[in-house]
Formats: structure tokens, sequence, C-alpha cells
């Protein structure tokens, strides 16, 4: 390495970041301005989001039952499962968001189209969905909106078919790699429209049903069973840990961990956000963890992020002492206490 660094001048600050796992200590993409607030602003109802779910919906309610067969509800399980944890879990959440893993560029492109296909968003979509609420949920007050703090009903309405938008909201800024990926922004631009082939195919191959259950139905399973997990994640379950300042904290939900793919393990996440293993304690289902072991072991993934190598978090409160991964003294397991 000489002092003549040919990519200095492509210096990357969210980039840098994101490789020194700063998301521990904050939300590295987004960037504050003296007027930002993540308290000020009004829920309005999104048209494209609204129509695009609420027709889903409809059509899996209406067209589900009539066409059902244990074939096509095989089909929905399995492309349920394999959309959420390759894509939701592991491309979107645990890569391209956190970058809590490292593997190859096209394994992290697959793994985000399948991402794409859930029906939630585009990459860019995800990536600013989830970073304004890791943002505002830092803070000592956040909207209702980004903390799931309203009641049950009215946060499945602004979830499923609303947007926030704030009055001084902070400036996003993403990766100049993934920003300027080609196949990242056509994702964006035709997220919805990515459904369409395997709509045909599954319509070529098994009709009706194959194309009611293995779109329709799983872009509503998948889509409102993310609400669903957001709401119970954020106001019921179990906690373990506190993050200290933070006004909303995380709980995890065990009886939809299997389902999640681990994702409901979301005090592990608020406590831990850029480690790749959601689960801590035994008995924690964790199959994303699972499918990123095995990926390691077929040399797809390195540099694997655990709580064990993440930098100490001194925001961090253990509530109670049940084998927790760092201890009330902060001493934590071995390699842990290494302060930034
Ligand atoms: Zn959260
Ligand atoms: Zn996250």
């Amino acid at each position: 390495m000489t002092e003549a660094e040919p990519n200095a001048m492509l210096a990357d600050p969210v980039d840098d970041a994101l490789q020194r796992a700063e998301g521990t200590f904050r939300s590295v993409r987004m960037i504050d301005g003296a007027a930002t607030s993540a308290t000020e602003g009004a829920v309005r109802w999104k048209p494209v989001k609204s129509i695009w779910i609420g027709s889903m919906t409809l059509a899996t309610l209406i067209l589900g039952p009539l066409f059902f067969t244990w074939g096509a509800f095989a089909l929905f399980i399995g492309t349920t499962a394999v959309t959420i944890c390759l894509g939701h879990s592991l491309g979107m959440h645990r890569r391209l968001i956190h970058r809590s893993f490292d593997c190859p560029a096209w394994v992290e492109r697959m793994l985000v189209y399948c991402g794409t296909l859930v029906g939630l968003a585009g990459p860019f979509g995800m990536i600013r969905q989830h970073d304004i609420r890791d943002w505002a949920q830092r803070k000592p007050a956040c909207h209702p909106y980004l903390s799931h703090g309203s009641s049950f009903l009215r946060d499945g309405f602004w979830q499923l078919h609303c947007d926030l938008v704030l009055r001084h909201p902070p400036v996003l800024q993403v990766e100049r790699h993934v920003a300027e990926d080609r196949f990242y922004r056509f994702l964006e631009r035709t997220f919805m429209a990515q459904q369409l082939p395997w709509a045909v195919a599954f319509f070529a191959i098994g009709g009706m049903p194959w194309l009611v259950w293995g779109v329709a139905a799983r872009v509503t399973f998948s889509v409102t069973g993310h609400w669903l997990v957001g709401w119970f994640a954020h106001n019921r379950g179990r906690r373990t840990y506190a993050v200290a300042g933070a006004g909303v904290q995380g709980y995890n939900v065990p009886w939809c961990g299997l389902v999640t793919m681990g994702e409901a393990y979301h005090n592990n996440h608020h406590a831990f956000p850029a480690s790749a293993r959601l689960s801590l304690r035994s008995g924690e289902t964790d199959p994303g963890w699972w499918v990123l072991l095995l990926l390691r072991r077929l040399g797809l993934a390195w540099n694997i992020r655990t709580p064990e190598t993440l930098p100490f978090r001194d925001a961090l409160v253990p509530l109670r002492d049940d084998g927790g991964v760092r201890s009330k003294a902060g001493a934590g397991v071995p390699g842990t206490a290494v302060r930034p």
C-alpha cells in the first residue's frame, strides 16, 4: 500500500462506516441537519402501495379458497420460505442493509433479487424503509408511524396503505457502489413487475391455483406478515437488553421465530444491529443464520459478524442475567470488550 492510494479519491464515508460495523452505534446512511426531526410529520395515504397490497389481498381472499389445491399450497409454502429467508432476511436485511457478512457480488445480487420478489419494495425502497426506522427508533422520541406506536388496527392501515411524510427528514445517503448498481436500479424501477415472469410461469405449469397461491397469496402473506411481526416486535414480547437513550426498544417474538427466518428476535437485533446472527440463546430459531452457515461452508460467505466480534456498545443494558451475551459489568464474552 502506498500513500498515493488511488481509491482515496473515491472515498465513500457510508461504505467505510458499514465496513467498520458502525451500525452498532448509529444509522450510518441517515444524515441529520440542524432542523431534522423524527417526530414532526403527517401520515398520508399512498395510492400505489395501497392498491398493490389491496388488490393482492382481495385476490387471495376471493380466489384463494376457489383455487385451493395441496400442490398450490406447497408452492406457496416453498416460494414464501425461499423469498423470505434468502431474499428478505439474508439478501436485503443482513447483507444489503447491515453488511453483516461478505459474499461474492453475484450472490448478493441473487439474494437481493429474491428479496425484491417478496413484494415489499425494491432494494432502495427497502433500505429507505428500514433505515428511517432504524434512525428514528434510536432517538429519544419519534413519530408513532416509525415506532409502530399506534393502536393495532391504525398501525396496520398506516403501514400497509400509507406513508409518513416527515416535515424535516434526514438525508438518506446510500453507499456509492450500491446507489450506482444498474441491476439494483432496474429492480427498483420494476419491483412490482418482477412478479410477472413468475406469474406467467406458474400459470403455464399449474394454471390458476399456482398463479393465485404462488403470487397473490405469497405476496399478501409476506407483506401483511411483515407489518404484523413489526407491530409485535415493537410492542409485545421478551426483552433481554435495553438500548440506553433510544425511545423505542425491540422485543423478541419467539412464536414467529421460525416463520420469519429469525427476524422476530428483534430485541436481539436492536442490541446488535450489525450482527448476522439474530439468535443469541439456545432455543432461538434462526433459519437465516443456518443458511448463512451453509453459504460459509460453500465458500460463498465470509467476514460474518456476530455479537462476539462487534465493537463494544456502551449503550447496551442487560435487563436480566439469563446467559445474555454481555454481562452487566460490560466485560462481555471474550473478544467483545473492544471500545471504538
Ligand atoms: Zn426496530
Ligand atoms: Zn435491521
